[in-house]
């Protein structure tokens, strides 16, 4: 098996969305030769080739993949976390058994919609970054006029595992 396990560094509630949970874990071996890979088979990720990253969702769950690690943010419960990184072990096994028939993807993916970005921010709407909504500060990032920064909210720590994650999503866009 290429992927044999991948091992929770540490999981804990979302301190923004208490209901929620955010977790790091370590693979067991460095998968970055079969990131492109991942790239080509992934829906909607964002490979950036430079530094090594993957970003993207499944479903309500935001996922961010480097060479030896990987964060999840939003996961539904304990249960609903372990589940979402046997999917992913069992995708990188399966995409390293089908390598030969895929075709890699180097490059970046298009740029991330103002939606996907959305998904990465406090959802607060609490206005400090000078926008009526979350989604309009979203549709300004997007179109280039607004920073991460602006955000104060983000900077939190409540909020470090969605802040890297969305700073994959736009560096990769
Ligand atoms: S500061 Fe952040 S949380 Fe508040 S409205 Fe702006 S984007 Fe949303």
């Amino acid at each position: 098996m290429y992927l044999q396990d991948i091992r929770i560094i540490y999981m804990e509630p979302c301190l923004a969305d208490p209901e929620k949970i955010r977790l790091k874990a370590r693979f067991s071996r460095d998968i970055r030769e079969l990131m492109p890979y991942l790239n080509a088979v992934i829906p909607h990720a964002v490979y950036n080739p430079e530094i090594h990253t993957l970003t993207f969702t499944k479903e309500f769950r935001l996922l961010t993949v480097y060479p030896q690690e990987m964060t999840i943010a939003k996961a539904l419960n304990t249960t609903d976390a372990f589940k979402t990184l046997d999917w992913f072990k069992d995708l990188v096994n399966d995409t390293y058994a089908r390598r030969d028939q895929i075709e890699p993807l180097y490059t970046r993916r298009r740029r991330p919609t103002a939606l996907e970005i959305y998904k990465y921010l406090p959802g607060k709407n609490c206005k400090q970054c000078g926008e009526p909504t979350c989604l309009a500060f979203a549709g300004k990032i997007f179109m280039g006029y607004r920073s991460l920064d602006e955000c104060g909210l983000l900077a939190r720590e409540e909020y470090t595992v969605l802040r890297e994650a969305l700073r994959q999503l736009v560096a990769g866009g």
